[in-house]
């Protein structure tokens, strides 16, 4: 609720931040449990700062990370970490996340160690348990990371966060690194282990279509601000926001009939410097339905559907005049 994490971009003799860059800048957003939401956006869109405020990795300057009721900020020691262990983080590369020097069965038994859930003999089997529930082979046990293939090293990082039993299970581009082949195999795991546990997963990701096969709801994320947020199918079919728009635009669709209907937006230019966003609207630089009150105005998310959020002005402005400009095309 109303999450803002600032990082400083350069400082003085002092050491004091002298600018700062607003990489989560007022961002309110919910996981019902058991259910998949995906953050799609750009490198620079704060998608990753807020996986690591949902997981508590890091604090925000304001706004607060509420969980089951419990405002988190308001936790010390014991329930502290009785929260943490609820909310576990994969991340996006399964080598650097591993200790190359311990075994798969101590990778994956150490936060039952940590936390007393299971005494050092009982770790192989509480291993190998775990390793089934991910899909891999109970002989892994003994095996080093840099032993694994990419993918089952992945595999070891979700039974590790699995360990615990969390509520919420914080998923940081947990494909990018593999190979295309291994890719679905691991987010169909991702849904299985969901379906079954009824875990509730944050899904960060700059592939539209990853999130799209995973995700219940879909927030879209542009220079720290979610621009439309909702129900996967609903975004999917009639995306609001021109960004949306654009992203959805460049997934390429199965059936070549839709591909053809489909026309590519392109958007011109980089993101901008989060650190100097532009006024107004920020994506207004890049949009192709940009209007004067673009620049002055800066759009707030507003309901327009069914649970289905949007901060353009093209869907706020009482008078938003007829014939908006058509996107450029390619
Ligand atoms: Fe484009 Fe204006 Fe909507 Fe921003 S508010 S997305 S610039 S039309
Ligand atoms: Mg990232």
């Amino acid at each position: 609720r109303g999450l803002v994490k600032t990082y400083p971009l350069a400082r003085n003799v002092f050491g004091r931040p002298t600018s700062r860059v607003r990489a989560v800048d007022g961002v309110d957003l919910e996981v019902t449990a058991g259910m998949t939401v995906g953050v799609v956006g750009e490198s620079g869109s704060g998608k990753s700062t807020l996986g690591r405020l949902a997981s508590l990795l890091d604090r925000p300057d304001s706004g607060t990370v509420v969980l089951d009721g419990r405002d988190t900020a308001r936790l010390r020691g014991r329930e502290l970490s009785e929260v943490r262990r609820s909310l576990q983080v994969v991340f996006q590369d399964p080598f650097g996340s591993l200790d190359p020097t311990k075994t798969i069965a101590h990778a994956v038994a150490e936060p039952l160690l940590v936390h007393g859930r299971v005494r050092r003999w009982g770790t192989t089997a509480a291993a190998e348990e775990l390793l089934a529930r991910v899909g891999l082979d109970a002989g892994l046990a003994r095996r080093y990371p840099e032993q694994l293939s990419g993918g089952q090293r992945q595999r070891v990082c979700i039974a590790r966060a699995l360990a615990l039993d969390p509520w919420l299970l914080v998923a940081d581009e947990p494909t990018s690194a593999l190979d295309l082949s291994t890719r679905s195999e691991i987010l169909n795991l991702l849904l299985t282990l969901q379906q079954e546990t009824g875990l509730s997963v944050l899904l960060v990701s700059h592939d539209f279509a990853t999130v799209q096969h995973l995700a219940h709801r879909v927030a879209v994320m542009y220079l720290g601000r979610i621009v439309e947020e909702g129900p996967t199918l609903d975004v999917v079919r009639e995306p609001l926001h021109p960004y949306t728009k654009a992203l959805l635009s460049a997934v390429p669709v199965p059936d070549p009939q839709v591909q053809r209907g489909r026309r590519r937006i392109l958007l011109h230019g980089d993101a901008p410097n989060p650190a100097d966003p532009p006024s107004g609207c920020r994506f207004r630089t890049r949009c192709a339905y940009a209007m004067p009150s673009c620049a002055e105005v800066d759009p707030q998310l507003e309901t327009v559907g069914t649970g289905h959020r949007v901060a353009c002005l093209l869907h706020s402005e009482p008078g938003t005049p007829a014939g908006a400009p058509s996107p450029r095309t390619e």
